[in-house]
This record gives structure tokens, C-alpha cells and sequence, in this order.
């Protein structure tokens, strides 16, 4: 066996896995049908939310705290600027998960937060038009990590500490081979003593018991131009937020990053039409813009200027939304990082982790059992 690991997948999470084995002195050999990072999967766009004060469940919190660690890792040691804070704002009513949720990770974690009222958005964040009935969870750690050059990050510190890394290779295949495995690819077999699964909205192909669990969405982002100027939207004025209504979109963004000719991302959270990643429609269309400018013109009026441009991406949504991470359900010798749904990439530094630490001691002490990949049945 000429590799320790195989990597199927060099995306958000895969890219992170290639570089903790790779410097943990493993034999690694990494595919990718792209070449990552590319616009095709789930890891595309600029910009990706990191939040704390986690809405989803508390469970996450351990999980996030390493990561903050880990992605401040990789910008000392790369010198590449990775993570900038911005603040976060989580909007809603009181029982909404965006507040509610929030306020529980906040509480059980003791993590620093406020609360605001409809009065403390408006004179705190007057951009935000909020009804009456309206809270927020405001906490400073929030902010905004650059998917690309993480991935790009990783890839490069892989590759320089020995990782086999091969973009432009389609994996069709893999199977158990003892207590190793044997993937197919470009007519070839490959064996490994491991195998990483982290093939982001592509998993189904590869996991077919998982697949049903796996449903990938079509979800667009959004470029505007502030008919009003930015400069009330530049970072340290405009934080990073979520806005869940009681019914409709909920919707995502962040302040200015491309500077003051660039435009501002404003996204919906979910919602988006299923399909596949090989048969996603790629083009943003006139409805697709039509309904980020509704709520746009009820909450964020000063955003709803000039349409820039937009960009689809892909969630894999699981029926709970959380995450399957860990050792597969049947083989030991297989892990996986999938159906992240939507909300994956602040964690990438520590699934790098987690999947790492499966891989070369069997074991983690990172609190994955909620992800459980065979909990879905
Ligand atoms: C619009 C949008 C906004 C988001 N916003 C946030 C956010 O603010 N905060 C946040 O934390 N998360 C966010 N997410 C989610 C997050 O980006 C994803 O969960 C995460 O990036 C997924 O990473 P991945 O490695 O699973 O997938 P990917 O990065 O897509 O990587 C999978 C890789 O596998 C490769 N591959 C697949 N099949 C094969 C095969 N058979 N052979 C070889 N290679 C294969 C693909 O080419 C791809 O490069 C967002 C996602 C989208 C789409």
C-alpha cells in the first residue's frame, strides 16, 4: 500500500483533513473532480458567517471554540488573513431560533452576548427596520472567514508537507478491501489503510445508504449596491447577521468586504429548490432577485439598490440539518464530514481535526456524538 489515506473531496472539509494528516506524516493521496477552490460545489462566494452563540444547538459551542483556535492557527502560521471579526446580530422574535437558539448556546457556554430590544437595533444598527416585537442576540466574536484562500490555505500546506493531491480526478468509486479500502478512479485502483469522505454535495454518489439523508439545494447569493452609499455599511458599523421572521425568508449577510466599490452580500438561509449537484441550474434568474428584494425592502431598505450579482451555491441538507460527522455507520476504516446543510464551513479547522484524529488514533475527544453518521437510520 503505497498510501496511508484517501481523500475523496478537496473542498471546505476535505482540504482541511489533507492538511492534518498530511503534517501528521501520513502517506496522503487526495481527489478531487475540480480544482478546488472552485464555484461548482458548496465553497464559493467570498464570504462565509462564524458565530459563536450558536442558534442550531448548544452541542456545536466545543466544536466552534476549536475552530476559532484552529483558523487563527492557520492565519499565524501562513500568514494569509483568514478570519476578520465583525460582530453578529441574530434578529427575530423573542421564540425565534435566531434569538431563542442563541440565548441558549449563549447562556449554557456563559459566552459574552447582549440582548437588544426593537429600540436597541434601531439606535444601535438604524439599518435594520425591525418591528416592534423584535429582539436580538448582538455577541463580538461573530465575523467572516474567506472560504477560497482557506481552502487554498490548506491545500498548499498539504501539499508542502507530502500530500498526493489530484484535482481534475473523479473518484466512481470505492469499496471495503479487507481492513482497508480500494477507490476507482480515471480507470486506476488506488488501496489505503483509511478513506475520507468529504465529497460535500456529491456525498450521496459516493454514500448510497446515506443518500436518502442527503438532499442538496439550490441557494443564491447576492451582491447590492447601497443606493445610499456604503460607508453605513462598512465593517465596525454593519455587523454580520441573521434575520429569521416569524413566516418567509430567512435571511443572512455581512457588511462591505470588497470595499467601498464592491458590492454587499445579502443571502436567503435555506429554502431553496432541491436538486442535484450535477443538474443544479447554475444561472441566477429575475425571480431569484425579485424575492432577496422583498425582504430586502421590508428590513434592509438602504440595501435594495442596484442588483450587482449573484452566484449559486449548494447546501446538502440533512432531514434534522445537523451534521453527519465521524466514522461511517459499517466500515471503520471509512470517515465522513456531510450534510453539513448549510451552515458547515466555520467548522472546516476542526472537522480537519475531528476526521484527523478518527483516522490516526482511532478516536476523538471532540463531542461528536450528536453528528452521529448512522443516527439517520
Ligand atoms: C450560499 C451558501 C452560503 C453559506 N454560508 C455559510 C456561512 O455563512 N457559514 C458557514 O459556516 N457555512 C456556510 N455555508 C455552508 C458551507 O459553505 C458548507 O457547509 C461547506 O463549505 C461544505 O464544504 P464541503 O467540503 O462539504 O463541500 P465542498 O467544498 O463543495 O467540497 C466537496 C468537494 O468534493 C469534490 N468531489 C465531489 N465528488 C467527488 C468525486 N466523486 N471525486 C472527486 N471529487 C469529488 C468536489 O469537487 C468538491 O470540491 C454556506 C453554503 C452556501 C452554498
Amino acid at each position: 500500500m503505497t498510501h496511508d489515506t484517501i481523500i475523496i473531496g478537496l473542498g471546505g472539509m476535505g482540504s482541511a483533513v489533507a492538511d492534518h494528516l498530511a503534517r501528521a506524516g501520513q502517506r496522503v493521496l487526495g481527489f478531487d473532480r475540480y480544482d478546488p477552490p472552485h464555484t461548482l460545489g458548496s465553497t464559493h462566494g467570498k464570504s462565509r458567517i462564524i458565530r459563536l452563540a450558536y442558534m442550531e444547538d448548544p452541542a456545536y459551542v466545543p466544536l466552534l471554540r476549536r475552530a476559532y483556535d484552529l483558523w487563527r492557527e492557520l492565519e499565524r502560521d501562513s500568514g494569509q488573513a483568514l478570519l476578520t471579526i465583525t460582530g453578529g446580530l441574530m434578529v427575530g422574535r423573542e421564540d425565534s431560533e435566531a434569538v431563542a437558539g442563541s440565548l441558549a448556546s449563549a447562556r449554557q457556554h456563559d459566552l459574552p452576548h447582549e440582548l437588544l430590544d426593537a429600540g436597541a437595533i434601531r439606535r444601535r444598527f438604524p439599518l435594520f427596520e425591525v418591528p416592534d416585537d423584535y429582539a436580538a442576540l448582538y455577541e463580538d466574536i461573530a465575523g467572516v472567514l474567506i472560504p477560497e484562500r482557506c481552502i487554498e490555505t490548506y491545500l498548499r500546506r498539504a501539499a508542502a508537507a507530502g500530500a498526493d493531491l489530484r484535482t481534475g480526478t473523479t473518484v466512481s468509486a470505492w469499496e471495503p478491501d479487507g481492513d482497508g479500502v480500494v477507490v476507482h478512479a480515471s480507470g486506476e485502483s488506488f488501496r489505503a489503510r483509511h478513506l475520507v469522505i468529504t465529497a460535500g454535495p456529491w456525498a450521496g454518489d459516493l454514500l448510497p445508504e446515506h443518500a436518502p439523508s442527503l438532499q442538496p439545494t439550490r441557494q443564491i447569493m447576492h451582491w447590492f449596491q447601497p443606493p445610499d452609499g456604503i460607508d453605513r455599511f462598512m465593517p465596525g458599523r454593519f455587523p454580520v447577521y441573521v434575520w429569521e421572521p416569524p413566516t418567509g425568508d430567512v435571511i443572512y449577510g455581512f457588511p462591505a468586504l470588497d470595499g467601498p466599490d464592491g458590492g454587499v452580500k445579502v443571502a436567503i438561509h435555506h429554502g431553496g429548490e432541491e436538486t442535484t449537484a450535477d443538474t443544479a441550474d447554475r444561472d441566477v434568474h429575475d425571480a431569484d432577485v425579485a424575492r432577496i428584494r422583498a425582504a430586502l425592502a421590508e428590513r434592509i431598505p438602504a440595501l435594495n439598490g442596484n442588483w450587482l450579482e449573484g452566484a449559486v451555491c449548494l447546501y446538502t441538507n440533512t432531514p434534522d440539518h445537523d451534521f453527519l460527522l465521524g466514522r461511517h455507520p459499517h466500515h471503520d476504516q471509512v470517515v465522513l464530514a456531510a450534510g453539513l446543510s448549510g451552515h458547515g464551513f466555520k467548522f472546516a479547522s476542526v472537522v480537519g481535526e475531528v476526521l484527523g484524529e478518527l483516522v490516526l488514533e482511532g478516536g476523538t475527544e471532540h463531542p461528536i456524538v450528536p453528528f452521529d453518521t448512522g443516527r439517520l437510520g
